[in-house]
């Protein structure tokens, strides 16, 4: 603004000093060749002025432009999902360049993991023209997976139509890690007894609030200090991962498993009633004692299994039933399934 005055004021002058100087010339024709000019050069100074500001402006914008697009994770795409921008940033982390990711669908970056119900939530919301906010598992060029927590914004035209989308996002890999860390049993890689027991809060208040059922299954090592003190605590660790992972390959992917204390698991069954626990516990009891360990060749579990019922008010009852089960599977001889109503 100031440097605006600034050359009004020259160009003022000009005007002033012109005939003055065309008087000394004492000659009309030359008064007006002289306001002529005069119009020309300030004319002249004005659009230079213009310009340098412009090109200032948009030396400005394409900084702005270049920090955003190497630092930045953000693609735009047409109202198809198929993309038509992506920043430096977003091809450094999946690992495709511009060249190759222009072009392509969205759904190049999505993880086979991801539930089928988590993209359809999300095209509902944006077709409607709505802001989609959430944590997303996505993979890269190498086949390695990442997380991002993304912002897809629908870009509507001026007669109201959604002609694309563009998608902001935020690396949240090392903090679902951690997350990852917080609930899993360092040893044996399952859920760890924090997490049982927020699962179990959830279950209870889902069952308090809404009369759903569950039930717990307990399951405990027989004799396992024998295998420690025979084979050694390594061997006795490895056994704890193989248990894990038998467990895990029987049961249905709703249940929760996880380490509830050293040799000694926990399977939530939600929707589940004592009958139906009843019978994954036996397949399980079952798949274990077929099971041929490396060294130790033989083992059993003993099962205990409870339900969820009205009076018991909170997950402590329902684990307390299923232990005093287990205690009833171990007094009576081991491998073996007991109930408590
Ligand atoms: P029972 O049939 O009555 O359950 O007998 P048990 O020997 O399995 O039960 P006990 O409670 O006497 O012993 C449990 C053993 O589990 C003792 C403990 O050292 C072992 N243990 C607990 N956590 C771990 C672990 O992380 N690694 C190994 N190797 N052993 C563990
Ligand atoms: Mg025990
Ligand atoms: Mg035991």
């Amino acid at each position: 603004m100031r440097e605006n005055i600034f050359i009004y004021k020259i160009g003022l002058l000009f005007l002033i000093l012109s005939p003055l100087y065309a008087g000394v010339e004492e000659s009309g024709s030359s008064l007006t060749y002289w306001l002529i000019l005069g119009f020309i050069v300030l004319a002249l100074i004005f659009v230079l002025y213009r310009y340098s500001i412009i090109e200032e402006y948009s030396k400005n914008l394409q900084q702005n432009i270049d920090i955003i697009d190497k630092h930045v994770l953000i693609s735009y795409s047409d109202k198809k999902g198929n993309i038509t921008y992506v920043s430096e940033a977003l091809c450094k982390l999946t690992g495709y360049t511009k060249e190759e990711l222009i072009g392509k669908n969205h759904r190049i970056f999505k993880h086979p993991d991801t539930p089928r119900a988590v993209f359809k939530k999300l095209w509902q919301t944006i077709t409607q023209g709505e802001v989609y906010k959430g944590e997303l598992k996505n993979i890269n060029k190498a086949g390695k997976a990442y997380w991002i927590e993304v912002t897809i914004t629908p870009i509507i035209n001026k007669y109201g139509e959604i002609e694309g989308y563009s998608a902001i996002r935020q690396d949240i890999t090392d903090k679902k890690y951690a997350q990852k860390l917080s609930i899993t049993d360092k040893l044996t890689q399952t859920y760890n007894r924090l997490h049982l027991e927020n699962i179990l809060a959830k279950e209870t208040q889902r069952a308090n609030r809404y009369g759903e059922i569950y039930s717990v299954i307990i399951i405990d090592i027989d004799k396992f200090k024998l295998i420690n003190d025979n084979y050694g605590h390594d061997v006795g660790d490895k056994i704890l991962i193989s248990v894990v992972e038998i467990l895990n390959s029987k049961i249905r992917q709703t249940d929760v498993l996880g380490r509830w204390g050293g040799e000694e698991f926990l399977i939530i069954c939600p929707k589940s009633d004592m009958d139906q626990a009843y019978i994954v516990a036996q397949k399980l009891r079952v798949a274990i004692q077929e099971h041929e360990f490396p060294i130790i060749k033989k083992l059993t579990c003993s099962f205990g299994v409870s339900q969820y019922r009205s009076k018991d008010k909170n997950s402590d009852a329902v684990i307390k039933k299923a232990d005093e089960a287990l205690y009833i599977s171990k007094e009576n001889g081991r491998n073996m399934v007991s109930v408590k109503y």
